[in-house]
């Protein structure tokens, strides 16, 4: 049994107050905060080997470069990836998932992946960035794009992708937990499915990660994406991690230094993974953060954390449930931390602000996922989601805030 409330005491952005109430910070999907080890590491790290990484000849260099490539490979062990993977280093998922839409659909030195004929699918559970980037490859190479759609309830049938695809498919992107309303579809017999006709799967682990870590050597993965800030780590730094020969077939995003092998005045070659998809100057201190937070999880265990955090919500949900006019969509959504909901009689935006005057943190509105919630029929929803530093009192604080929030904007 995970011991979340001392837990929480590694947390020193949590022990604060907000409008004179003690803070119940349940915006976790939205980011997570940091612990003091992983703030420490940053820390040492700038402290103590600050300097631009590669090529420097002096020791803070190959301290920097050592510290950003020990961090490197604490992740893909993290993540299961074995010696046929490697890990880039983004800024993000969004950007991670920019570079595969973009890799993929750019014509760069050899020609486009993607070509006029080909199938990109989709899913509605999406967040923009598993989205809008397909939408832009798709117009950019000639391909289609398709959308496999939930049921009315929110939930992804196995079934009911085997239609859309086809030998033209090239490409399936799916979430491992939707983040506007907490289903986690079972990505694996889907990406299995798409890999079976040939696509190259992309997995979108942003919302996992935190408690549910998805393993590449167990996943018919190509390409999986994830961030820092919502495992716990330091905002403005992720992770693409993949097979190498599909990583190998992306157009790199960021063309500059570090990530050429020679360059003359009009062409260039590039570098070897991973620097080929790493141009520029990385955030090495977010870096050496993530992984701090990796081993933070691992120490603390992720199976811990994942029971934890679904105890969390399972209450929420029974709690919320019983109020009256309130939804919670997809009460039975698997493993996952969050709870998203509406209420007839009440806006999101003044639910969250009601709670916030209790000190309570949620978060309001459509959650990048408009298209999704459009086809719920929901339009934009309150959302608390759970850490492991999360406790069941906060958890009933959530409960009596909202009846509390209901009754005052009836
Ligand atoms: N995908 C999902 C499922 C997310 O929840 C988020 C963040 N809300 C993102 C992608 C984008 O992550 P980031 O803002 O860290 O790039």
């Amino acid at each position: 049994m995970l011991q979340a409330a001392t837990l929480a005491a590694d947390f020193p952005g949590l022990a604060q107050g907000v409008n004179g109430e003690p803070l119940a910070y349940l915006d976790n999907a939205a980011t997570t905060h940091m612990p003091r080890p992983v703030q420490d590491a940053m820390r040492a790290f700038e402290t103590r080997s600050r300097a631009n990484i590669h090529r420097g000849v002096h020791t803070l260099s190959q301290r920097s470069t050592e510290a950003f490539e020990q961090a490197r490979a604490t992740l893909k062990r993290f993540v299961g990836a074995g010696a046929q993977h490697e890990l880039v280093f983004t800024s993000g998922t969004t950007e991670a998932l920019n570079l595969v839409a973009h890799g993929l659909s750019d014509a760069g030195q050899d020609g486009p992946v993607l070509q006029p004929g080909d199938d990109i699918v989709v899913t509605a559970l999406e967040h923009h960035a598993n989205l809008v980037p397909w939408q832009l490859a798709a117009r950019r190479s000639g391909a289609r794009l398709l959308v496999l759609r939930p049921d009315r309830q929110g939930r992804l049938h196995i079934d009911e992708l085997a239609p859309l695809l086809s030998p033209r498919t090239r490409v399936f992107a799916v979430t491992a937990c939707a983040n506007a309303t907490g289903e986690r579809p079972p990505y694996e017999a889907l990406m299995a499915l798409a890999a079976e006709a040939g696509a190259l799967t992309v997995l979108d682990a942003a919302q996992a990660m935190a408690h549910e870590v998805p393993l590449l050597s167990q996943l018919p993965c190509d390409f999986m994406a994830f961030s820092g800030h919502k495992m716990y780590g330091p905002m403005g730094i992720g992770a693409l991690v993949g097979r190498r020969p599909a990583l190998e077939r992306l157009t790199p995003l960021r063309l500059g230094g570090d990530m050429v092998e020679w360059v003359s005045e009009t062409s260039a070659s590039f570098a070897a993974l991973p620097a080929r998809l790493e141009g520029g100057t990385p955030h090495v201190a977010g870096a050496v953060g993530m992984a701090a937070a990796a081993d933070y999880m691992d120490a603390i265990g992720l199976e811990a954390i994942d029971a934890h955090v679904r105890a969390l919500r399972a209450h929420a949900v029974a709690g919320l449930s019983a109020l009256p006019g309130l939804t919670v969509l997809s009460p039975d959504a698997g493993r996952s931390a969050i709870v998203s909901f509406v209420a007839a009689a009440a806006h999101p935006h003044d639910l969250g602000t009601l709670l916030d005057e209790r000190g309570i943190a949620v978060r309001t509105g459509n959650h990048c996922a408009q298209p999704l919630l459009e086809w719920l029929g929901v339009g934009p929803t309150t959302r608390a989601s759970f850490a492991l530093y999360n406790t069941h009192d906060e958890v009933e604080r959530l409960i009596d805030g909202v009846a509390f929030a209901l009754e005052v904007l009836k």
